[in-house]
């Protein structure tokens, strides 16, 4: 087989964790390559939902380091504001999706990136239990890319479950995952009129059910930009005609900095497998036909949406869970819900715990769920997530990054955050990094080296960025 290149480092996937992760590798002295299926980087984060819970709901920040820089510079051009407080989420920060995607492309080539695009990470070459390299299968055929050490941040975790780590795909004892949803944007909306409306109709911006938290205003939500699961009413009323079809009890809107653009969070398929071809591919058309028909019902139906058209979809369907790749440790909910440290904490979190309802009649944290609706439970102090968690127990020379990390499905609720993927990019970046330069397996360093190199460059660990 031909090698196309070698690195240091490669990271796997140029998404919200991977392009972080390639940064901080770059930034830590390694000579890094990222390679993505797609001829662009920022991967979910760039399909244009807010960041939820930069901060935690005690007002305290969890992340630092790359991904706040990143904003620091969006703000800095207009193209984000961010952190503002919320009483369900912690808090939220907006960003332009096409300016999020120019500024981290500009980060990656300023810290000496290279790249490998269009190319999609197929298999692994091993040495015994160490990944020593990628099969790429790009233009030029199918082809060989060697590294010291490699971060799997394709979110499914492919790299480390070709290499043979053992996985949980979805919840632990039925094997249900997190439904999957497109997500669109509308422009030429009226955003002034849609919260006049809300307004008047507060009944339609209630906290639903499943949430920790009180009400709304609509002047909080104008504040945060984020209308997170509203219209209930308008809804039943077009479910119960066959009007809309999508098993969603409410819609998920989000006013950017873009005048008159908004973001669509409505589309819903349960029971797809992210890591089988086939249900991604049926999923893919389900939610293209989804979203024209959920555009249609707020044109119809949604005051402010009169004259509004969509205006681009998410460059893939996007898929909430699949594998949690099993490391020496797995977070747990409590672990999330009561903010616990850990003395190898390497990134910390405060997303909420959000479960979408798996299917109709599923039990979501101890309660029937219809299958409309979402479990959110706020995260009152951001938590740690350990070094272990981002290490594969059975394979060496990767570290995941992402979606993917060891967590069981409810903690994977919040871990699969922007916010957070962005942490443990970071904190996966620099362990490639320096397991190469060490040479030596992700594994064998030490948890204070790692701290020291993410603490100097600024990612917050510990509250307050005091170790325990
Ligand atoms: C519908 C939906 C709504 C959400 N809403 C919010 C929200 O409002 N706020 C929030 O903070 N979070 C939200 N999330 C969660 C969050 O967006 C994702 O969990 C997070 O962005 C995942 O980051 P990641 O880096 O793990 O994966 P991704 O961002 O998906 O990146 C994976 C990257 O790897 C590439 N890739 C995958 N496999 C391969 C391969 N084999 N070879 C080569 N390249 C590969 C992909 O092209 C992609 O670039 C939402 C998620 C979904 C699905």
């Amino acid at each position: 087989m031909r090698t196309r290149a070698e690195a240091d480092v490669v990271v796997c996937g140029g998404g919200t964790a991977g392009a972080v992760a390639a940064i901080a590798s770059a930034r830590t002295g390694a000579r890094t390559l990222l390679v993505d299926q797609y001829g662009r980087v920022g991967g979910m984060a760039s399909a244009g939902m807010s960041f939820l819970g930069v901060s935690d709901a005690g007002g305290r920040r969890a992340l630092g380091g790359i991904g706040a820089e990143l904003f620091e510079r969006l703000e800095a051009i207009g193209a984000a504001f961010a952190d503002r407080p919320d009483r369900q989420v912690g808090s939220v920060t907006v960003a332009d999706p096409l300016a999020l995607q120019h500024v981290l492309l500009t980060m990656l080539v300023e810290a000496g990136v290279q790249f490998l695009l269009h190319a999609f990470c197929a298999d692994v070459l091993m040495e015994g239990r160490r990944v020593r390299g990628i099969v790429v299968a790009d233009k030029a055929g199918i082809e060989l890319v060697r590294a010291r050490a490699i971060v799997d941040a394709t979110g499914d975790g492919d790299i480390a479950a070709r290499a043979g780590a053992r996985f949980v795909l979805g919840r632990d004892r039925d094997g249900v995952m997190q439904p999957a949803t497109r997500i669109f944007r509308m422009a030429g909306v009226d955003v002034e009129a849609m919260f006049a409306y809300l307004r008047e109709h507060p009944e339609e911006m209630d906290v639903p059910e499943r949430w920790d938290g009180s009400g709304y205003t609509a002047e909080d939500l104008r504040h945060t930009s984020v209308v997170m699961d509203a219209f209930p009413g308008l809804v039943a009323q077009a479910r119960a005609t066959g009007e809309l079809t999508v098993p969603r009890d409410r819609i998920g809107i989000e006013t950017g900095p873009v005048p008159g653009v908004v973001t669509i969070n409505a589309t819903r398929v349960h029971g797809v497998d992210g890591t089988d071809p086939e249900a991604v591919s049926r999923a893919e058309i389900e939610t293209q036909r989804q979203m024209f028909e959920v555009s249609q019902f707020l044109r119809r139906r949604v005051p402010g949406f009169e004259r509004a058209w969509l205006l681009d979809a998410a460059y893939q369907i996007g898929i909430r869970e699949t594998r949690h790749i099993l490391g020496e440790y797995v977070l747990t909910l409590d672990d999330v819900l009561a903010g616990r440290d850990f003395p190898d904490t390497v990134a910390r979190g405060a997303y909420p715990v959000d479960l979408h309802d798996v299917h109709a009649g599923a039990e979501v944290l101890g309660r029937a769920v219809g299958g409309g609706g979402v479990t959110l439970r706020r995260i009152e102090r951001a938590y740690g997530i350990p070094f272990r968690c981002l290490v594969p127990a059975d394979v060496d020379g990767v570290a995941v990054a992402g979606r993917a990390i060891s967590a069981t499905h409810e903690a994977a609720g919040s871990v699969r955050g922007q916010a957070v993927c962005m942490a443990t990019g970071h904190a996966a970046g620099t362990i490639a990094a320096l397991s190469a330069k060490r040479d030596i397996v992700p594994r064998s360093l030490s948890v204070a080296s790692i701290q020291q190199v993410l603490a100097a460059q600024r990612a917050i660990l510990f509250a307050g960025s005091v170790p325990p």
